[in-house]
């Protein structure tokens, strides 16, 4: 099989990220398998890959963290002798009241949902930008676009990671490094676990297409976004939603 490049998913033990792992793998992709806290499930997926033959690797980090993360980028340069593609998914996501938010709450939604995003981005680019090649793949949230009640300190991070591909494309482009970004509707993750049956029921019900979305459905995207089809294409915002928000 041909090798397509290398590429780091964050917050790929799980949800949408581990998708996103597998689908790159079995197009022959070399994949960084990154999370924090799920380590068995994490070490679950690698075998899984590696008994297929596909060309994985694991790296524990918190994407908060700048040390961990560019201990992990290093780690992928030197295993896989390069890298091609950044993707920001990993991400918190919690429901309350705004009045209800304290401070470490925001600290640590912004931390993990943006500053993740910044020092990932950054970390990738040491490598990037001296060869101009590279593209950075951001996973935002229709609530983003939109808005969310009991959500605002998510919907913050999300928009922010909307400004922060649109500007940082428009930055990169003369360096031929596409920055693009992925808002996906609502996915049967557990990230889904606080929504009550009859929450997504009438979710469901919102949503043109009347189903929650599939992360495979998403990996797709980021597959288009990564490949050579999409080289022309940066700085934009596509939102798989069922048509939940159009
Ligand atoms: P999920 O099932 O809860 O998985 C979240 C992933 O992020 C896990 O692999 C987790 O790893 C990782 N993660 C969390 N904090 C991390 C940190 N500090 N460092 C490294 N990894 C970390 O969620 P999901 O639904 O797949 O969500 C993936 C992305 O899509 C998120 O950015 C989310 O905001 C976005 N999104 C989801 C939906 C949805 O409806 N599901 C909709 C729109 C956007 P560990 O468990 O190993 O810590």
């Amino acid at each position: 099989m041909e090798n397509p490049g290398t590429v780091i998913i964050t917050g790929a033990s799980r949800g949408i990220g581990k998708a996103m792992a597998k689908a790159f793998a079995g197009k022959g992709y070399n994949v960084l398998i990154n999370y924090n806290k799920s380590e068995n499930a994490a070490k679950e997926l690698y075998s899984q890959l590696v008994e297929k033959n596909l060309s994985v690797e694991l790296c524990r980090a918190d994407i908060a963290k700048r040390g961990e993360v560019d201990f992990m980028v290093d780690f992928c340069i030197k295993k896989y002798a390069g890298l091609d593609i950044l993707i920001n998914n990993a991400g918190i996501s919690q429901s309350k009241l705004f009045t209800d938010i304290e401070e470490h709450d925001w600290d640590e939604m912004i931390n993990i949902n943006l500053k993740g995003v910044f020092n990932c981005a950054q970390s990738v680019l040491r490598y990037m930008l001296p060869r101009k090649r590279g593209k950075i793949i951001n996973v935002s949230s229709v609530w983003g676009i939109v808005g969310a009640s009991c959500e605002v300190h998510y919907s913050a991070a999300k928009a922010g990671v909307i400004g922060f591909t649109k500007a940082l494309a428009k930055e990169l482009g003369p360096s031929n490094i596409q920055v693009n970004c992925i808002a996906p509707g609502i996915i049967k993750t557990e990230m889904l676990d606080s929504y009550s049956p009859q929450e997504l029921d009438d979710l469901k019900n919102s949503i043109p297409l009347m189903r929650l979305g599939r992360p495979e459905e998403i990996a797709a995207c980021a597959l288009f976004l990564a490949s050579k089809d999409a080289d022309y294409i940066t700085g934009q915002v596509i939102s798989p939603n069922g048509g939940f928000v159009i």
